[in-house]
C-alpha cells in the first residue's frame, strides 16, 4: 500500500486541534515487525494484521505531590490515576479518527485505538520516536519525561514516506532500559524500595516484584501487610493506589509542568481537556470513608475512573486503604 503523507498531515492537524500536539507516526515496515511479535490473540483483538501504520500520542499530567487534606487520614492516588487520563486520550484519538474519516477515504471503523491496553504500548512510543525506555522501565518522552500517558491509533494507511525501518533501527538503543539515561540515577535513588537497577547493573530496569505500584494493583495475591515483601510494607506510606516517586525524580519531566511560551503548562492544558467525569477521583481520598463504604458505594466511587477495572474490586480498595491507614498509626519507614 502506498504511503499517504497527505492524510498523515491531516491527522496531525486534527490531533493538534484537539489538544494533542505531541505525537509521532509509525510506518508500515516498523509496524509490521512490531505486529509480528505481538501475541496472536491480541493481534486478532485489535485487527492488527490489517493495519498499515500507527500514530502514538502523549497526554501529559502534573505529578506534583498533592496538598494534604486537613484533618483527615487520607490516601494518595498516583497522579497518573487521579484523573482518567487514559479515557480522555482514547476519546481524543477516536475523535481524530472520526475527523479523518469524514474525507471518505476510510471509515471510522478502519481505525483502532489502544490506550492502557494489553498491547506493548511503550514499544509503540519508542518506534514513533516519542520516547526511550528509562532505567525505571517507564517510557521517557522527550516532551514530558515519564509524566504522560501514551496511546496509539492504528491506521489503515502507511503514514510515512521515508524508510521507516532505518528510522526504527536508529532507535534500537531506546528500547534498552537506561541505555539513553547517561549517568543519571535519580529514579534509582528516589525509589523507596530499591526496585530500580542502577547504572551498570547486569539486569537493568525495574523489578516489578519489589515495586509498590505492582503490589497496590495486585488484587489477588495478598490480603495482609505481612504477606507483602517487608520493604514494600515498610515503605507503603499513605498510598491508596500508585506511586509517583520514579516519575517525579526524572529530570526529563519539567516539560510537563513548566509554562509553555508564557502560557499554561502542557499538563494544565491537558487537564483542561478532561471531561468532568474523567477528572475524578482526584489525588486524595478519605481512607476512613473508603473503609466504611459498602460494596455498592465503592463500585460507584471507582466507576468510570482509572481505578474502575473489574479486577480491582472492593476488597482490594479496602485492603489498600487499611494499608495506607497504618501510616497514620505506626511510625515505620514513611
Ligand atoms: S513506582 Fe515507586 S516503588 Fe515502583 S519503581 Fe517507581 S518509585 Fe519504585
Ligand atoms: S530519572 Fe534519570 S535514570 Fe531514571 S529514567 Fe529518568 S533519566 Fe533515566
Amino acid at each position: 500500500m502506498n504511503p499517504n503523507p497527505i492524510l498523515r498531515q491531516e491527522l496531525s492537524a486534527a490531533l493538534s486541534a484537539r489538544g494533542l500536539p505531541t505525537h509521532g507516526f509509525i510506518g508500515a515496515a516498523s509496524l509490521h515487525r512490531y505486529v509480528s511479535r505481538v501475541e496472536p490473540r491480541l493481534r486478532d483483538a485489535w485487527g492488527l494484521d490489517a493495519m498499515r501504520g500507527a500514530l502514538v500520542a502523549a497526554l501529559p499530567y502534573d505529578p506534583a505531590k498533592p496538598a494534604a487534606m486537613p484533618g483527615s487520614q487520607y490516601g494518595i492516588i498516583g497522579a497518573f490515576a487521579a484523573a482518567h487520563h487514559y479515557a480522555a486520550l482514547a476519546r481524543l484519538l477516536k475523535a481524530a479518527a472520526a475527523d479523518i474519516s469524514k474525507s471518505g477515504a476510510y471509515a471510522r471503523s478502519d481505525f483502532r485505538v489502544a490506550v492502557n491496553s494489553p498491547l506493548p504500548e511503550k514499544s509503540l512510543a519508542v518506534l514513533a520516536g516519542l520516547a526511550f525506555i528509562g532505567r525505571s522501565s517507564l517510557a521517557i518522552s522527550d516532551a514530558y519525561g515519564p509524566a504522560c500517558v501514551l496511546g496509539a491509533l492504528f491506521l489503515p494507511f502507511d503514514p510515512l514516506d521515508i524508510d521507516a525501518k532505518a528510522a526504527a533501527d536508529d532507535r534500537s538503543a531506546a528500547f534498552a532500559p537506561g541505555a539513553l539515561c547517561g549517568a543519571c540515577r535519580a529514579c534509582v535513588d528516589a525509589c523507596p524500595v530499591g526496585a530500580i537497577a542502577g547504572p551498570g547493573a547486569s539486569e537493568p530496569g525495574m523489578a516489578r516484584a519489589r515495586c509498590i505500584q505492582h503490589w497496590a494493583s495486585d488484587a489477588e495475591s495478598w490480603r495482609l501487610p505481612e504477606e507483602l515483601p517487608p520493604a514494600v510494607a515498610a515503605a507503603w506510606g499513605s498510598r491508596l493506589y500508585g506511586c509517583d516517586e520514579c516519575v517525579r525524580a526524572c529530570p526529563y519531566l519539567a516539560g510537563s509542568f513548566e509554562p509553555l511560551h508564557g502560557k499554561a503548562s502542557p499538563a494544565a492544558s491537558a487537564a483542561a481537556l478532561l471531561l468532568a467525569k474523567e477528572a475524578r477521583p482526584g489525588p486524595c481520598v478519605d481512607l476512613n470513608l473508603l473503609i466504611a463504604a459498602d460494596e455498592d458505594a465503592l463500585k460507584r466511587w471507582k466507576a468510570g475512573s482509572a481505578l474502575g477495572f473489574g479486577w480491582f474490586g472492593a476488597h482490594a480498595i479496602r485492603r489498600n486503604a487499611r494499608m495506607a491507614l497504618l501510616s497514620y498509626l505506626e511510625p515505620f519507614g514513611i
